[in-house]
């Protein structure tokens, strides 16, 4: 699934060639893609507008339209925008005609990128406030404010970084390198760490982000840049899909477990596992007996 690198690529390729550029016919290949609002509705917001803008929140894409009017849109698990793509390119779901002959592709085989059209400034924070945490590249972003984000937390620290309301943009790939990065076990219960260690973590994840930023995102399954290009970061990655090969700081073997749900890539040297944390209620020998202690 496409996390921030990736769609920040994405981003910074369509920003500069959309800006200024009039919608003159949006087509609604799939309804699904706006629901609820109806594919022909949608098309009658959008057509006719001006793109002044694409920005970013978390993994959301934000055409702004003027007047205070958004498109966010979401890449989900195999979303790709294409710009002046091949007509004939597969799982269209939406097709942006634009001013001279441009054309903006939306592209998404599993189906799940969803559009929302927001009015309003104060509405499309609103949006933003209720589904997203702190961007990563902001000042409001330290170790100090990871520390007071995950203050009694007993979950894993993984689930602590996959969770958008915390920070947003992390997704699977980018919480494993990071916490290789930092030395810390993905078990780890997010409120556990030590001061410094949030500062480490807080670096990590940055590092770990504008690796993948300068490696152009990475392509696992679908994604592809605006000129249908594949991003290269899966190639870099340190522990993330390399189980049973050599940690590239200690050579150990890379192992995988699942955290949260999901596939997790670690140095079970560098990233020590947590004592059992598990509290099984001690059962004294009153309890044998049918008493209660
Ligand atoms: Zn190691």
């Amino acid at each position: 699934m496409p996390e921030l690198p990736e769609v920040e690529t994405i981003r910074s390729q369509l920003d500069p060639v959309l800006r200024g550029k009039r919608v003159s016919k949006l087509t609604v290949l799939d309804p699904k893609w706006g629901s609820p609002v109806a594919a022909t509705e949608l098309s009658e917001i959008v057509e006719g507008r001006t793109i002044e803008r694409l920005s970013r929140r978390g993994k959301y894409l934000i055409f702004d339209l003027g007047d205070e009017l958004a498109l966010v849109c979401h890449l989900r698990m195999t979303g790709n925008f294409l710009y002046d793509a091949d007509a004939e390119v597969l799982y269209q779901r939406a097709l942006f005609q634009l001013s001279a002959g441009h054309t903006l592709r939306f592209t998404d085989p599993r189906r799940f990128g969803p559009a929302e059209v927001i009015v309003g400034a104060a509405a499309l924070d609103q949006y933003f406030e209720a589904r997203l945490g702190v961007e990563p590249f902001s000042d409001g972003f330290d170790g100090s404010a990871l520390r007071k984000m995950a203050k009694g937390r007993r979950g894993s620290l993984k689930a602590f970084l996959l969770d958008q309301r915390r920070v947003a943009g992390i997704g699977n790939i980018y919480a494993d390198e990071a916490l290789f990065r930092a030395e810390v076990h993905p078990l780890r219960e997010a409120g556990s760490l030590q001061a410094a260690k949030y500062d480490d973590l807080a670096a990590a994840i940055r590092d770990a982000l504008q690796a993948g930023l300068d490696a152009g995102g990475a392509t696992i399954d679908d994604f592809r840049h605006a000129d249908g290009l594949y991003g290269s970061f899966q190639d870099e990655f340190l522990v993330h899909r390399r189980e049973g090969e050599p940690c590239p700081r200690c050579g150990f073997e890379v192992s995988k477990i699942v955290v949260a749900g999901r596939g997790t890539y670690l140095c079970g040297r560098c990233q020590k596992r947590p004592r059992a944390t598990t509290r099984r209620r001690v059962v004294r020998p009153a309890d044998r007996s049918g008493r209660r202690p």
